[in-house]
């Protein structure tokens, strides 16, 4: 796309499909560096699994619970947000069930504003049209990324090296239910890891990693769980809240509200992204799944695209 007599990157048009975060860091970077771009994106805003939902005026994440950061490149990302007010620093200390023992790790970042500003603030400038569901590769574009899981992509009808790639995703499912309580019973909680536990993976304290002290925690549930409720989530929501009462030793009966992820989480996989001709595949599934690899597999492409 660059230099040597042939096109210049000003002339030629990228769409991005999806605007998670794989995608907007994608078009982050070829806007900065003079393509043209289009993001597509089937929801109503941008975010993705970086999702935050109002729930009585405050916004709970109900997408990935934290970001950790360990790549120095998305260590400089975190530390903008940060000094633009959007991202702080949460805890490096969460509890592990069985036990109930604390465990110090590295730090976890949360957002006052919810994960989601985070996407919002990457996101400014870029043409981004909300409300588009694609329902095959675009072919009015020299470049077309599909940033979103592998089984999502393969709807679209990618060539053959993206299919396979998508095809060799292994994905789990995900209920989220968040839990209103009438008081914070739970004291010092921040977060646990639940081990072995055949319903519960995660619980964290929102009110914490918000700052605002809300009597909200949030419980993410096994896979196996999720796979039982996916065409009933509503359904999940007792039980889970029924789990996070035992496990703590709760009294309050909470409000109860759930999200469900038919594509959570992937097994980590070991390339950057994935490339067949003028298509791309980028996201979580390229390394270990979380943010930070969404992030860093959608620059990837960029600069790929800009070489
Ligand atoms: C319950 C849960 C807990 C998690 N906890 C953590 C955590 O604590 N820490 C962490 O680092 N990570 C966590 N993660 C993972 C993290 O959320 C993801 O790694 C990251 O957000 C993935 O970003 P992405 O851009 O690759 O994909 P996505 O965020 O899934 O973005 C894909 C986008 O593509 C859009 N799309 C799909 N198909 C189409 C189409 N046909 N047309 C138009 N748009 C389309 C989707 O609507 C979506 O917006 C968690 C995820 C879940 C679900």
């Amino acid at each position: 796309m660059s230099g040597g007599g042939g096109a210049r990157v000003s002339d030629v048009d990228v769409v991005v499909v999806g605007a998670g975060i794989a995608g907007l860091a994608c078009a982050r970077v070829l806007v900065d560096g003079g393509a043209r771009v289009r993001v597509f994106e089937r929801g109503p805003g941008v975010g993705g699994r970086l999702s935050s939902e109002q729930v009585d005026g405050r916004p709970v994440d109900v997408g990935a619970a934290y970001l950790v950061a360990d790549h120095p490149d998305f260590v400089a990302q975190v530390s903008a947000w940060e000094r633009l007010g959007l991202a702080r620093p949460w805890t490096d200390t969460l509890r592990v069930y069985p036990g109930g023992e604390d465990s110090a790790g590295p730090v976890r970042w949360a957002a006052s504003g919810g994960l989601r500003s985070l996407a919002v603030e990457l996101a400014g400038g870029i043409d981004v049209q909300p409300g588009r569901l694609i329902e095959s590769v675009p072919d009015d574009a020299d470049a077309v990324v599909l940033a979103m899981p592998g089984p999502q992509a393969l709807r679209l009808g990618p060539p053959a090296a993206i299919a396979a790639a998508a095809e060799a995703q292994v994905w789990r499912p995900v209920i989220v239910a968040v839990l209103t309580y009438p008081s914070r019973e739970w004291g010092e909680l921040r977060g646990a890891f639940v081990n072995d536990h055949p319903l519960l993976a995660t619980v964290c304290d929102d009110g914490d990693r918000r700052g605002d002290g809300a009597a909200v925690l949030v419980a993410h549930s096994t896979a196996a769980l999720a796979a039982r409720y996916l065409d009933d989530p509503a359904a999940a929501g007792p039980v889970l809240a029924g789990a996070v009462g035992e496990l703590l030793g709760l009294r309050g009966r909470p409000e109860v509200r759930v999200h469900r992820w038919t594509f959570a989480q992937p097994e980590a996989g070991d390339s950057e992204y994935a490339a067949d001709g003028r298509v791309w595949l980028c996201g979580d599934a390229f390394g270990r799944p979380r943010v930070q690899t969404a992030w860093l597999s959608g620059r990837a492409v960029a600069r790929a695209l800009l070489s």
